[in-house]
């Protein structure tokens, strides 16, 4: 019998390459984003692929619009650190551009661009280059006739949408695919992906489209990317975030650790603080998280506001302090390192305390 705690087995997909990264297969569960500055603005766009690089993003897109985009992908290419996808409407001549570029992978739709003989070269290039093509289908971009057959853009009408698209790829006898179908509905995207899931073995890119602000759209993403990949759905995922994409990395992994499917970084447990609270836990978590930014270690690490709950949790964790009256007792592994007396000396011996044990850990 499974044991529940553990993480979800993966629904069998077949692997794709994207660059040196594997998609799909036995391959850990891929963390991407999309760059939003002015792709035709290289230094720009090269800063933002380093900061999502920085972050942990592994596979980056960037929107290609027209030919002065597709002629900077070519420097953005050569110093970015991360595999990257270029993301094309309508025009194949862009994808064949982005590929000759060095551009690792395109997101392009196959049905949306123009005639057989469009298709035709876009595959024979990616086919060259070894290039993946993700088929992204969102709910506003169902095709017409689609839409009629099924009432509106449900579940259905996407999958089925997807599928033709994949049919210009399979015919051609491609099937370096991955795909995305993406509403801002949760039930709907989680439905469409189970949908698809009974049909094809392409590897699942996941995500909840048009999410929203920081805070309700890492909610939506994470209960809608959280049922998904419980089911063992899911083979590479991007969080869609209003504003700056280096907080969709973060999400992502916080997603995927809370499910034990991957960590980076360390996991930083806090009570949510209440009447018995005995110190400022507020500033003390907030200094552990500012201290902790960008360290990719994987450890635990407790902040608890008193000695009721506080010591078992803190004695859980790698290393972990618990309030008492005007003081605060240190913990690592468990075994009490001592106590800090006064409500000052509590962040300074802390830091200091965390600052040995990443030093440690290093070593
Ligand atoms: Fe309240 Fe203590 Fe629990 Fe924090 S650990 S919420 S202070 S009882």
């Amino acid at each position: 019998m499974r044991d529940n705690s553990q993480p979800p087995p993966r629904h069998p997909t077949r692997a794709v390459t994207i660059g040196n990264v594997g998609v799909g297969g036995d391959n850990p569960v891929r963390v991407q984003s999309m760059t939003n500055t002015d792709t035709r603005d290289v230094p720009a766009t090269l800063a933002q692929i380093r900061a999502l690089a920085d972050a942990g993003c592994e596979i980056v897109r960037l929107a290609v619009l027209d030919e002065d985009a597709a002629a900077a992908l070519r420097p953005i290419h050569e110093a970015s650190p991360v595999p990257l996808v270029a993301d094309i409407h309508f025009d194949h001549r862009l994808a064949v551009a982005a590929l000759a570029a060095g551009i690792e992978a395109l997101r392009i739709n196959p049905g949306n661009i123009g005639s057989e003989a469009a298709v035709d070269t876009v595959v024979a290039a990616a086919k060259d280059h070894g290039a993946p093509i993700r088929i992204g289908v969102n709910s506003g971009s169902v095709q017409k006739d689609l839409l009629k057959k099924f009432g509106g853009p449900t579940p259905e009408a996407m999958v089925e949408s997807a599928l033709t698209h994949i049919a210009y790829l399979e015919k051609r006898g491609f099937h370096d695919i991955k795909v995305s179908l993406k509403s801002s509905s949760v039930p709907r995207t989680v439905a469409a992906y189970r949908l698809l899931a009974g049909k094809v073995d392409y590897p699942l890119h996941i995500g909840v489209t048009e999410a929203g602000t920081p805070m309700r759209g890492a909610v939506k993403s994470a209960v809608g990317l959280g049922i998904l990949l419980s089911e063992g759905l899911g083979d590479t995922l991007r969080v869609s975030l209003t504003g700056d994409p280096v907080t969709e990395i973060g999400v992502a992994y916080e997603i995927l650790r809370s499910l034990d499917i991957r960590a980076r970084g360390p996991e930083i447990i806090s009570c949510p603080t209440c009447g018995r609270t005995e110190i400022d836990l507020v500033g003390l978590a907030e200094a552990v998280e500012e201290r902790l930014r960008g360290v990719t270690e994987v450890f635990t690490v407790a902040v608890m506001g008193c000695v009721v709950n506080g010591p078992g949790e803190a004695r859980e964790a790698d290393i972990g302090i618990a309030g008492g009256r005007d003081c605060g007792i240190i913990f690592r592994k468990g075994q009490v390192l001592g106590k800090v007396r006064g409500a000052d000396n509590l962040i300074p011996a802390f830091m200091d305390e965390l600052d040995r044990y990443l030093t440690e850990k290093k070593e």
